[in-house]
């Protein structure tokens, strides 16, 4: 089973995609985590992604479809969760096409609805729990990154949201709850599919 995990920065899509690993011995395919992986071993690509990443803007489809592209030629296991790709119509219409090429099929996009003021709290609150702990914060969890993160989704990946209606792949769930009320409302989703 292929599915895309869709929502704005903070919505919840890495907390939720780790569940399902566990749960559904899935393969986790995140672009965020690639991107920083890359940034932080210094290599060409991740130098140039490093400051429109800590800007809050989306790096170039060509770059992230790469990416994708190189993870889905390994195993497959329980099937993919895409976090956080794809987040624009021309990375939909990549995505499409590199599953019909390896004979596999999107099973369910789901939307995870959170409102904007608890986006930016969680994402703040995200930053100062790492503080406290002594660990590295993540470049863009700044206030001013963050309005750019969702100005970009609403602009460039909220799109998305109604291509996936428009071809009965989408399904909602509100990402506001506990963690287990919303990985309980995904299986639901999941288990339908
Ligand atoms: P995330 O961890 O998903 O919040 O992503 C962090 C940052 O990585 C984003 O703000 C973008 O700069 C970049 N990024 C991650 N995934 C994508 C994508 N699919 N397309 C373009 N940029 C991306």
């Amino acid at each position: 089973m292929n599915i895309i995990l869709l929502g704005p920065p903070g919505a919840g899509k890495g907390t939720q995609a780790s569940r399902l690993v566990e749960t559904r011995d899935m393969i986790q395919l995140s672009t965020g985590d690639m991107l920083r992986a890359a940034k932080d071993s210094g290599t060409e690509m991740g130098k140039i992604v490093a400051d429109v990443m800590a800007r809050g803007d989306l790096v170039t489809d060509e770059i992230v479809i790469g990416l994708i592209r190189e993870k889905l030629d390994g195993d497959t296991k329980g099937g993919f969760i895409f976090d956080g790709f794809p987040r624009t119509l021309a990375q939909a219409d990549a995505l499409d096409a590199l599953l019909a090429e390896k004979g596999e099929r999107l099973d369910a996009v789901i939307e995870m609805q959170v409102n904007d003021e608890t986006l930016v709290q969680r994402i703040l609150g995200r930053a100062e729990e790492a503080r406290a702990a002594g660990q590295a914060v993540r470049a863009d969890d700044n206030e001013d990154s963050i309005r750019t993160r969702l100005l970009a989704y609403y602009k460039q990946t909220a799109p998305l949201i109604g291509y996936y209606h428009a071809k009965g792949a989408l399904s909602v769930v509100d990402g506001l709850g506990e963690i287990d009320e919303v990985a309980a409302a995904i299986q639901k989703v999941l288990d339908k599919a």
